[in-house]
């Protein structure tokens, strides 16, 4: 605490402290010689208080002052006679705290109190805590007696106070403001808006988590605070708040942003300020860093909604390749909407019957026959129209609702299928169904299977189930147990896209399967006549002609013209499938094919 004056004379308007006394004991009106001694204690102890104090009257104006407030204010107490309390300590700044003083002034109010800025003896700034205290005497009702002014250095109060609430709002790695300063200050711009749009940096580094667990966590954090330095002077120039969220995630605030231009800018000097390499303690380390960027209108926007955003966006810049900034699209957000919506709503969907199947030919490239077809389920969406399967089979196999998608497309090809031969029984058409991995591992596909067939009176020989390489090889690289006993009920196994998985050409001699479905990306490969490409047609070549030694049969997905079609055929293929052919057709057309064969 500062020290306090010691003694030293009662100030007073009209007269020395001991004068006063005299005067008081001398006057017309003799005061008691008891009252007359209390009245001098009252005036020591006002002296000798340690809490600068002073007596003010009713205009506000000061009778005495203390030694103690003369000592705070660093002035002789004599001289503060007469001076306004209000503009002494600055009270009454404002028009609320001028009428509640006039009030204590009047006594129609006990007290104020108030925290001000004060200019303290030495010159420097202080902060006081100012109370102006009504004298009123009960028995004299309303009418006031003046006031007592008291005046508490509280700087040190203030200044740990402050000390504090830096340690709480900010990084001891970095220094730089925590999560908790940023949200502050990120709510205050919304709600205040200067320029009407903000904008937010996220950003993430890459691979940090690399240097932690080789380099330990000494090094990690050396990283983060020169990280921190540099991302400051990225925000000097434009005194822009960069904080640190966690981790080794970062934010930039721009609290008063122009455009998009502007973040985007910032984003790429952040870029370019993190490719230098940083040198600690002998490593040499390169960082890149993602960033999320997001810049909109205030209006209408929330934190946690900007933030959102934001970590949406970096969550597409790092799976774009990380090391760049990616700016917030609605529209590729709103896809990323629907996916959620779609895939809460499939299972249901299922049960709705909101899916069809269409057929698209599989036909023999020599001779041109109808040979089978393969089903392809589609969403009849309500809001959304009908859906194509890239849309959602992923999501499905994500939830695992492809489990009941997966049977109602096996049961309804097979019912398909059987009244197709019923109708044509001179020509066998086989049907050709698509299995996800996780129907394979998470069912028992054999008993689904049996069960259908049965149930629809399909021979067996008539159902193909088209597997993924991945689906037949389990993680662990165990083949797919199942298969035998589907390939010994007479059902026939086919390896969809057939050269994008593992290409393991060893294990189809010890799996029962049957056909070979070559990827499109084969064909494609040699689609343009003009730009023929040598090594596709080699590995299709080589692959039919291996497949062919296992007994297998080969269909070429994707043939879309003559061309192609006739190469096919003159490498050996089997069968080919594609928009040459035709587009993949409701089961009615299939049936008007048939009937017209
Ligand atoms: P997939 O089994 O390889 O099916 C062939 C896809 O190629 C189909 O796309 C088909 O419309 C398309 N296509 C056919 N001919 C041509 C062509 O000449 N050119 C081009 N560019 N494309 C052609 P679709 O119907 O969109 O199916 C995509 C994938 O969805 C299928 O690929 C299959 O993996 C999956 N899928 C479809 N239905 C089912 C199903 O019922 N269950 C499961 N698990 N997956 C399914
Ligand atoms: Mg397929
Ligand atoms: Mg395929």
């Amino acid at each position: 605490m500062r020290e306090q004056a010691e003694g030293g004379p009662l100030v007073s308007r009209e007269s020395e402290p001991a004068e006063c006394s005299r005067d008081v004991t001398e006057c017309d009106n003799p005061i008691p010689g008891s009252a007359a001694a209390e009245l001098r204690d009252y005036h020591a102890a006002f002296n000798a208080a340690r809490t600068a104090m002073a007596l003010v009257d009713r205009d506000g104006r000061l009778l005495a002052a203390n030694p103690a407030l003369g000592s705070l204010l660093g002035t002789d107490p004599a001289g503060l006679a007469d001076r306004r309390a209000a503009e002494l300590v600055g009270l009454g700044g404002d028009e609320r705290s001028r009428d509640a003083y006039q009030d204590v002034l009047r006594g129609a109010r006990e007290r104020l109190r108030r925290t001000c800025r004060l200019k303290s003896r030495d010159g420097h700034g202080m902060w006081a805590e100012v109370t102006i205290e009504s004298l009123r005497q009960r028995d004299q009702g309303a009418r006031s007696a003046g006031a007592l002014l008291s005046v508490e250095d509280v700087t040190e109060q203030r200044e740990l106070a402050a000390r504090l609430r830096h340690l709480q709002m900010h990084d001891p790695v970095t220094r730089l403001p925590n999560r908790a300063l940023f949200f502050e200050r990120l709510s205050a711009a919304l709600r205040s808006p200067t320029s009407g749009r903000v904008g937010i940096c996220y950003l993430d580094l890459d691979g940090f988590k690399a240097v932690n667990d080789t380099l330990g966590h000494a090094i990690g954090d050396r990283l983060l605070a020169a990280v921190a330095t540099r991302l400051l002077a990225c925000v000097a120039e434009g005194g822009h708040l960069a904080a640190r969220l966690g981790g080794d995630e970062f934010a930039l605030l721009v609290e008063e942003s122009q455009d998009t231009e502007q973040l985007v800018a910032l984003a790429d000097t952040v870029l370019s300020a993190l490719q230098r390499p940083f040198d600690l303690e002998g490593h040499r380390l390169a960082v890149s860093a993602s960033i999320g960027v997001v810049e909109r209108p205030t209006a209408g926007t929330s934190p946690t909604c900007l933030m959102q955003a934001a970590d949406t966006t970096l969550y597409w810049a790092k799976a774009d390749g990380k090391a760049r900034w990616t700016l917030f699209d609605p529209e590729r957000n709103a896809h990323r909407m629907t996916r959620q919506s779609l895939s809460s709503t499939l299972r249901q969907a299922v049960e709705r019957g909101e899916f069809v199947l269409e057929y698209q030919p599989l036909v023999a490239l020599s001779g041109g026959a109808l040979r089978g077809v393969e089903a392809l389920v589609r969403w009849e969406h309500p809001q959304f129209g009908r859906l194509a399967p890239n849309r959602f089979i992923g999501l499905a196999e994500e939830n695992g609702s492809i489990v009941q998608l997966g049977h109602w497309v096996l049961a309804e090809s097979c019912r398909r299928a059987r009244a197709w031969q019923k109708d044509h029984p001179d020509e066998p058409l086989f049907v050709s169904v698509n299995v996800a991995v996780r129907q394979v591992w998470d069912s028992d596909l054999v008993t689904d299977v049996a069960e259908i067939l049965d149930e629809t009176g399909l021979p067996p020989e008539l159902l193909q189930l088209e597997l993924t390489e991945s689906a037949v090889m389990g993680s662990a690289g165990q083949p797919l147990q199942a298969l035998h006993a589907l390939s010994e009920m007479g059902v026939r196994i086919a390896i969809d896209d057939f050269g994008t998985g593992y290409s393991n050409l060893a294990y189809l001699s010890r799996l029962p399967v049957a056909a070979l479905k070559l990827d499109g990306s084969f064909v494609r490969g040699f689609r343009s006549p003009e730009h023929p490409n040598p090594a596709d047609e080699t590995i299709v070549v080589a692959l039919v002609e291996l497949a062919h030694r296992l007994g297998l049969t080969v269909t070429a997905e994707c043939v879309e013209n003559a061309e192609q079609a006739e190469r096919l055929r003159r490498i050996g293929c089997d069968t080919g499938q594609g928009w040459f052919y035709s587009r993949p057709v409701a089961a009615e057309r299939i049936s008007a094919m048939l009937g017209g064969r």
